[in-house]
C-alpha cells in the first residue's frame, strides 16, 4: 500500500504529492511544524500539540489554513488511510507560496499558509534506546534565540546530531553561557539525590509537550522537581540522566562527553517516569 498525505486539502499518495518552488518553507523555512506520537492508533496529547502549534504561528503572525477540529479530523483520517498502529504524525505550516521569493511576509489575505501532514511507522512503547541509553557530547548552542517558537530552521540541530554520530553518541546536548539548553530534539534532565532537575522555560529552549506530563507526573508521585540551568560537570556528575520528547517519552543518558552517568546503566527513576508517562499517556489518548 503506498503512503497516504495530506498536501493543502487533499490526500495524496506521497508520490503524487507537490508544494510550490515558491513555498517559503522550503524556500526560508518560513515554517512551523509538530510530531504527534500514535499508539494503537490513536493520538498523544492531541490538545498539548495544537496549543503549541497555534502558539508558535501566532508569534509568527500566521495565520491558519485549518480549525484546530479539522487538524484532528485529518491526523485520525491519515491514520486510518495508513492503517497506522504506533508512529507519529508530522504537521507543518509554512507562510505559503507567493509568486516570487521576498524577505517581507505576504499579505495572508493574498497568500493563504500552505499545511502538509504525514505518517510514519515506528515502535515506541518497546525500545531498545530505553533498555541500554543513549550517549550524548556538549556542543555550542548556536541556534537563533525564539527556540521556543517550533519552526523548521532544523540545520544547527542536524550539524550537531551529526557531530555526536561521527563521535560514536546518538545525541547533542547544546550548551549556552556555560548552561545546557536542551537536547537536538528533546528536553534534558538530570537526577541528583531523588531531584529531578531540568532548564526553566524561556525563549531559549522549547516547551516540550513531553516535558509539561512528565513533570506533571512527577510531582503527582511526590518526587521533587527544580526548574533551573545545569553545567555539563553537574550532569556528569548526576546520578542520572535523560530526555524527553513525543516520539521518544522518556529516555535515559548514561554517558556525557565520554564521562558515565552514575552507574552507566538507565536509572529507576528515569524508568519510573517513562512506566507513568507511557501508561497515563496511553489511557488519555484520542
Ligand atoms: N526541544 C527541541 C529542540 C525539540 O525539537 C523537541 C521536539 O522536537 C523537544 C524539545 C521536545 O518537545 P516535545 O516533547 O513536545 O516533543
Amino acid at each position: 500500500m503506498s503512503q497516504i498525505v495530506y498536501v493543502n486539502g487533499e490526500y495524496v499518495p506521497a508520490a503524487e504529492a507537490k508544494v510550490s518552488v515558491f513555498d517559503r518553507g522550503f524556500l526560508m523555512a518560513d515554517a512551523v511544524y509538530e510530531v504527534t506520537s500514535i499508539i494503537g492508533g490513536k493520538i498523544i496529547d492531541f490538545d498539548g500539540h495544537a496549543t503549541r502549534l497555534q502558539r508558535s504561528m501566532s508569534e509568527l503572525e500566521m495565520v491558519s489554513p485549518v480549525t484546530m477540529d479539522e487538524l484532528l479530523q485529518i491526523h485520525r483520517d491519515l491514520i486510518e488511510k495508513n492503517n497506522l498502529d504506533e508512529g507519529g504524525v508530522y504537521l507543518q505550516i509554512t507562510r505559503g507560496a507567493p509568486d516570487t521569493r521576498d524577505f517581507v511576509w505576504p499579505d495572508p489575505e493574498e497568500v493563504p499558509c500552505g499545511i502538509v501532514l504525514f505518517t510514519f511507522a515506528k515502535s515506541m512503547v518497546d525500545s531498545k534506546v530505553m533498555d541500554e541509553g543513549i550517549k550524548v557530547i556538549s556542543i555550542a548552542d548556536e541556534r537563533w534565540g525564539r527556540r521556543d517558537i517550533k519552526t523548521t530552521q532544523l540545520l544547527y540541530p542536524s550539524f550537531a546530531k551529526m557531530q555526536a554520530k561521527k563521535k560514536g553518541c546518538q545525541d547533542a546536548w547544546l550548551v549556552e553561557d556555560g548552561f545546557v539548553t536542551e537536547g537536538t530534539a528533546n528536553n534534558a534532565y538530570i537526577v541528583k539525590d531523588g531531584t529531578i532537575i531540568t532548564r526553566q522555560l524561556g525563549n531559549d529552549i522549547l516547551h516540550g509537550i513531553t516535558r509539561a506530563a512528565i513533570l506533571r507526573f512527577a510531582l503527582e508521585a511526590q518526587m521533587k522537581v527544580e526548574e533551573r540551568p545545569f553545567t555539563i560537570a553537574e550532569a556528569q556528575g548526576a546520578d542520572e540522566a535523560f530526555v524527553t520528547s513525543a516520539t521518544g517519552f522518556a529516555q535515559p543518558v548514561i554517558e556525557i562527553d565520554g564521562a558515565q552517568i552514575g552507574t552507566g546503566v538507565p536509572g529507576d527513576i528515569s524508568k519510573r517516569l517513562r512506566d507513568i508517562y507511557t501508561e497515563e499517556m496511553i489511557k488519555a489518548a484520542i
